[in-house]
Order: structure tokens, then sequence, then C-alpha cells
């Protein structure tokens, strides 16, 4: 019998690159279903990224993910976008489909998944720390899912603003912009609290978000999205406000789960998933997502 040496390929572009995690996360999955599928982490440089799609087009790659600084600048060489890429204005995941390169963006729809497993987020209230691509998606994709109000404290108060705007513009939430000049208190009435900045990734993990502590109530759900260390200052603090929590690895792997699923149309074992990039986290304590 002819033996198929010809694997299927998909990836990362990204710079820097060498630090991102994902490709023992999703190969795990790749190994354990069976797959003959590659996933390439490459670092690509911003003037080189058209060429970087022209080359998987040219090599016939499933699909490949895009991580900083290309989450924007892909767009302008893809054929067209999903729904939720095209509101939140970023892809990280880009599937081909009858030899069209699309965009989607499952960093959101990864967060929704997560929160999902502990409850209906439907008619919920959120307060999001955050303004970046991260608070983009999670933003859209909550709203999408019938978040009630979402409220958004940034630093940087246009930024924060423009995403309020946004997200009330394009979806049926409704949004208002919290500023953050010092420590803020949580609305009493939050249901989700969320870190979609980057504070307290690895390796300032003891950096502390600018957030009054005793306002954490037990009735509320506080998620983190830092993947590293996935046990932040803020989900300590707020396990010793009896708040349920959730860690940034269940985000990671949902996104990556929904991308193999946009790539091979499986539905991959997530504990698989979480095993693996776990493993290389606690492994090496120095990652970046
Ligand atoms: P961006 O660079 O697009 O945005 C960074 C955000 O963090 C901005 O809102 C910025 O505020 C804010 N910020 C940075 N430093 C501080 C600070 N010291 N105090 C307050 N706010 C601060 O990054 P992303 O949105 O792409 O990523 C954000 C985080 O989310 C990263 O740490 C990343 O690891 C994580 N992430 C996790 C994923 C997962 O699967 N778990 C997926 C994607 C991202 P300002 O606008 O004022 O500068």
């Amino acid at each position: 019998m002819a033996r198929n040496f010809l694997s299927q390929l998909t990836g990362s572009f990204a710079m820097p690159a060498a630090e991102n995690p994902t490709v023992a996360m999703v190969e795990a999955a790749y190994r354990h279903h069976g797959l003959d599928w590659r996933y390439i982490n490459c670092k690509v440089s911003p003037d080189r990224l058209g060429d970087a799609v022209i080359g998987a087009r040219a090599m016939g790659w499933a699909g490949f993910n895009c991580s900083l600084p290309h989450k924007v600048a892909v767009i302008e060489h893809l054929d067209g976008l999903g729904e939720s890429a095209s509101i939140i204005g970023a892809v990280n995941t880009v599937v081909r489909r009858d030899d069209q390169l699309i965009g989607e963006n499952t960093d959101g729809k990864g967060f929704v998944e997560a929160i999902g497993e502990m409850t209906d987020p439907g008619g919920k209230t959120a307060l999001v720390f955050g303004a970046g691509g991260a608070a983009r998606a999670i933003c859209v994709e909550l709203a999408l899912v019938g978040v009630a109000h979402i409220a958004i404290a940034n630093r940087d108060e246009a930024r924060g603003g423009e995403l309020a705007r946004l997200v009330a513009n394009e979806t049926p939430a409704q949004t208002s912009y919290l500023a953050w000049r010092s420590t803020l208190a949580v609305p009493a009435d939050t249901d989700f609290v969320i870190n979609a900045t980057s504070v307290g990734l690895f390796p300032d993990v003891d950096a502390r978000l600018d957030v009054e502590v005793d306002s954490l109530q037990p009735h509320m759900l506080v998620v983190d999205c830092i993947p590293n260390p996935p046990m932040t200052r803020l989900l300590r603090d707020a396990r010793e406000r009896s708040c349920a929590i959730l860690d940034g690895l269940g985000m990671l792997v949902n996104q990556g789960a929904i991308a193999i699923r946009h790539w091979t149309g499986i539905e991959a074992d997530r504990a698989i998933m979480r095993r693996a990039v776990e493993d290389v986290l606690l492994d090496g304590r120095k990652s970046s997502c």
C-alpha cells in the first residue's frame, strides 16, 4: 500500500514567537486524535506578514493563528471575515475554505465557552478591565451571547470609550465606560469581573490589578485572562473573598480547540490540551501567550 508522507499544515505567525506554548497544546490534540497534522510556530516580522500569507496559500496550509502584532494587520491579506472577527476588527485564526482564507476570532468565543461551563451568561452584568485585543474579543462575544450590560474600565480613556461605543453600536448589549484613574471599586451589582489587561503576566507575577479587593463579593465570578501563571494575584484575592474564579488557561485551551474545529472538523479533547499546556508552563515557567 502506498504511504502518504504529506502532512496537513497549520501553525502560527507572530513576533516574538519562541515562547508561545500553543504548538505543544495543538500538537498534543493532533496526536491524541491520530491526525497526521502539524502546527508550525513561525516568527514573522510585520514587513514579511504578506509574504508569509502568500507562502501559506502556496503550500496549501489548512489555516494558521495570528498573534501579536499581526491580529489586525493580517486582515488586508485575507479573502473575508467571519461575523465576530469583522465586529472585533481583529483575527486570531485564519481558516482555508474552498481555497479562500477567511479570518475568524476564537479568543472571545473561547472565553465565553469557559464561562458557559460555570454559569449561563444570559442577562448578566460584566465589568471588563482593559480595552486591547483580548478585551475587544471578550466584550463582543459576551454581548452576542446575551450579557445585558458591560462596563469597561481602561487606563487609556479614549481606547476604553471607543470599545464601549463599538459594543453598544454593534450588539444588543448596553455598555458604559468607567474612568480608572485610581483604585476602582467593583459595583455591587456586577456578576462577572474580568481582567483582560496584561497585568499579572509572567514575569510580573505579583502585579496587582488596581481594584478594591474588599469590593469583590461572593456572588461574583472573577475571571483572569492571564494564562501564565494561571493563579494570578487577582484570582488569589478573589478566592479569599469567596468568589468563584476562572483562570486564563480555560480561555487558552478553548480558543485553541475552536481553531482546531475550524481547521480539522474534529472536537478536540480539551483535557489533553490543558494537560499539555500545563506541562510546558510548569516545566518552563517562562513562556508567554
Ligand atoms: P493589548 O496590548 O492589545 O492590550 C493590553 C491592555 O492591557 C490594554 O487595555 C492596556 O491598557 C492594559 N494594560 C497594560 N498594562 C496595564 C497596567 N499596568 N495597568 C492597567 N492596564 C494595563 O493586549 P491583548 O488585549 O492582546 O492581551 C491582554 C492580555 O490578555 C495579555 O496578557 C494576554 O496574555 C492575554 N490573553 C490571553 C488569552 C488566552 O487565551 N488566555 C488570549 C489573548 C490574550 P491601555 O489601553 O491603557 O494601555
